[in-house]
């Protein structure tokens, strides 16, 4: 069954972002399941992650933090079900990091490149940005056959310069197996340290509901590190699951079975 779920991050939400957030994710979602009923998954998570990063609303894109000299340094990766996969760190200028970890992806035969090393892969039109309120921006999608997971993110706010979160990183902010597929959110230097999104990718495999897995995911984050972030997933069969630890994190999904965008993670007080 062909399904799709994005997330928004996990972390705090103000209430008044809340309708404006949930436009954007459901324009993300509609976006991705046009494109997985045209057979074209991959154009399906990237250019759901697109809406999200040009949003300027989430962390990510044009909403991306600072760091500690005031600089935007965004993280991305994306990993298709028959294992190909590209990530870039730290890059600078850049509208659509996610496009750029696409491109590692395709032209090159390396899996993640930092830098002025992926900047120079290009990716036309800089970024003008603007600090957004929300957080890291991920997606999974699935057409039946394939599943293909992807993330973005500005990062950590005040970050060291050329500090490189999970979001980057294959098997941590981003995994998918032939089974399925999961992108994390959160604090991400605890996050790599559990490899979260491959731990719950695993459980897909071994038989685990997405949602089951998902929640396994992040009580082994919060049990080993004390950290708290969030993470989405969805198997084969286009069951989703979500799980976090974090006061919130908006989750928007839509499979063949259900008329309509779903959402979940936004009740904040
Ligand atoms: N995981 C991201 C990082 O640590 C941040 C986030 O998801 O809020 O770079």
């Amino acid at each position: 069954m062909a399904a799709i779920v994005v997330h928004g991050g996990a972390g705090g939400w103000e209430r008044k972002d809340v309708e404006d957030v949930k436009e954007v994710l459901k324009e993300a979602v509609l976006k991705g399941f046009d494109l997985l009923r045209e057979g074209r998954p991959v154009d399906a998570c990237e250019e759901a992650i697109k809406v999200l990063e040009d949003s300027g609303l989430f962390n990510a894109g044009r909403g991306s933090v600072r760091n500690s000299e005031g600089k935007v340094e965004m993280d991305a990766s994306i990993m298709v079900s028959d294992g190909r996969a590209g990530a870039v760190g730290a890059v600078r200028g850049v509208r659509n990091p996610i496009s750029l970890a696409r491109k590692v992806m395709e032209r090159t035969d390396h899996t993640l490149i930092v830098g002025e090393g992926a900047e120079r892969l290009g990716c036309a039109e800089p970024i003008e940005g603007r600090e957004g309120t929300g957080d890291t921006v991920g997606c999974v999608v699935t057409d039946g056959k394939i599943v293909v997971a992807g993330t973005s993110t500005g990062g950590v706010k005040g970050k060291a310069p050329g500090r490189v979160g999970d979001s980057a990183v294959i098997g941590s902010g981003t995994y998918a197996s032939d089974l399925g597929g999961a992108s994390a959110t959160g604090d991400g230097d605890r996050i790599m340290k559990v490899c979260l999104s491959y731990f719950v990718v695993n459980l897909i495999n071994l038989g685990l509901s997405p949602m089951k897995a998902c929640l396994a995911g992040v009580d082994l984050l919060e049990r080993r590190t004390g950290g708290r972030g969030g993470v989405i997933a969805l198997n084969l069969k286009g069951e989703v699951g979500f799980a976090y630890n974090t006061r919130a994190m908006p989750v928007a999904y839509r499979n063949s079975g259900t008329e309509r965008v779903l959402f979940s993670g936004l009740d904040v007080e």
